[in-house]
């Protein structure tokens, strides 16, 4: 029994991201064009900018998370049989149209079969009116949209979008089963999800996720908060209590470490975890720093790091070989 008003509070923080996202993308740290399609009618108005370490932050952590989604679609693992993402908790996320247009733009093949996003259905279900209503996003979708399941689920031929509450993994595992094929090399999405689920779900669904796939190619990628005991920790946790959201894991955040070895603990074979503190310093490319440190002043640099240092992208590889992803980052 989880409390169902919390749930409404976990929703919200999608909201946020967007605002996050849409700022972002208005100045120019980042290329979405699609975000801003999506705010609900009562934010479209409003030309509030986010602050520049909020534009940095959401600047390091699209860019590390693209890094590797891209590394996974263009490993040569599953070539000719393709490639399959499953986003959990993909609130807004346009990554699927940005990757598109990214593809289209570079004249790549596009060999990801089918990308599937699953929410709550109250997220599902005006995320599928906006792409349904919009030839910019259905454009993309390869073929003929079906709205389905009363208007909270979506299908075409690449991508489909799922209302489950993913601590229902009996539910979420028989809605993807005609949807996903296990014998390809898939990819299991997280950003900024799992810390609002029990651990003992998150366990479940990494378990879950590496009985199901073929290990050859297949990998999740995860975004996550970390670290949160600390002084920094408590204001972050006591901040998000003021909008009525507990964590459920608060009393026991992950560490950096902890993160990684939950997918070893999971059956992974490999993962590794930085904070986007570490992406920042050693791995975004300096033309790129140097780039979006032009945009606007920052002068909240020791601000930025900390909170910087309190966030992770993990990735790890359900088998070894070749294709791993995050080897480049490694
Ligand atoms: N992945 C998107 C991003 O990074 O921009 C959205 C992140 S938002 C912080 C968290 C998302 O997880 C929300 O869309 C929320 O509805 C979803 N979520 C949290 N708990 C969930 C659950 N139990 N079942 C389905 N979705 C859930």
């Amino acid at each position: 029994s989880v409390p169902q008003s919390s749930d409404a509070a976990t929703r919200s923080t999608d909201t946020d991201a967007l605002v996050s996202r849409t700022s972002a993308a208005s100045l120019g740290y980042i290329l979405d064009p699609y975000s801003c399609h999506l705010l609900p009618p009562s934010l479209r108005r409003s030309t509030d900018k986010r602050p520049p370490l909020i534009n940095l932050g959401t600047h390091a952590r699209t860019w590390a998370v693209d890094h590797l989604v891209r590394q996974f679609l263009l490993s040569g693992e599953g070539k000719g049989k393709g490639k399959q993402v499953l986003s959990l908790g993909a609130g807004t996320d346009t990554r699927f149209w940005r990757f598109r247009d990214e593809w289209e733009r570079q004249g790549w093949e596009w060999e990801c079969r089918k990308w599937v996003e699953v929410d709550f259905e109250e997220a599902t279900a005006s995320k599928a009116r906006s792409i349904s209503g919009k030839l910019a996003f259905k454009s993309k979708l390869g073929g003929e949209v079906k709205i389905a399941q009363g208007g909270t689920a979506l299908h075409s031929p690449l991508y489909s979008l799922l209302p489950t509450d993913l601590r229902s993994l009996p539910t979420l595992s028989s809605s993807l089963s005609p949807i996903l094929d296990p014998s390809i090399p898939t990819l299991l999405l997280a950003e900024c999800v799992l810390i609002y689920l029990p651990p003992s779900s998150t366990s479940d669904l990494l378990h879950w996720f590496a009985e199901t796939f073929v290990k050859d190619g297949s990998a999740a990628v995860s975004y996550d908060p970390f670290g949160l005991q600390d002084n920094f920790g408590q204001v972050m946790i006591r901040n998000l209590a003021t909008r009525n959201l507990s964590l459920p894991a608060a009393p026991t955040t992950p560490t950096l470490n902890s993160l990684s070895n939950r997918l070893i603990d999971a059956g992974f074979s490999s993962a590794n975890s930085l904070s986007i503190a570490q992406i920042r310093e050693g791995v975004l490319p300096k033309e790129e720093a140097a780039r979006v440190a032009k945009i606007e002043q920052i002068d909240e640099v020791e601000e930025l790091n900390l909170v910087l240092q309190h966030y992770a992208v993990t990735w790890g590889s359900l088998g070894g070989g070749e294709g791993e992803v995050g080897e480049v980052v490694g």
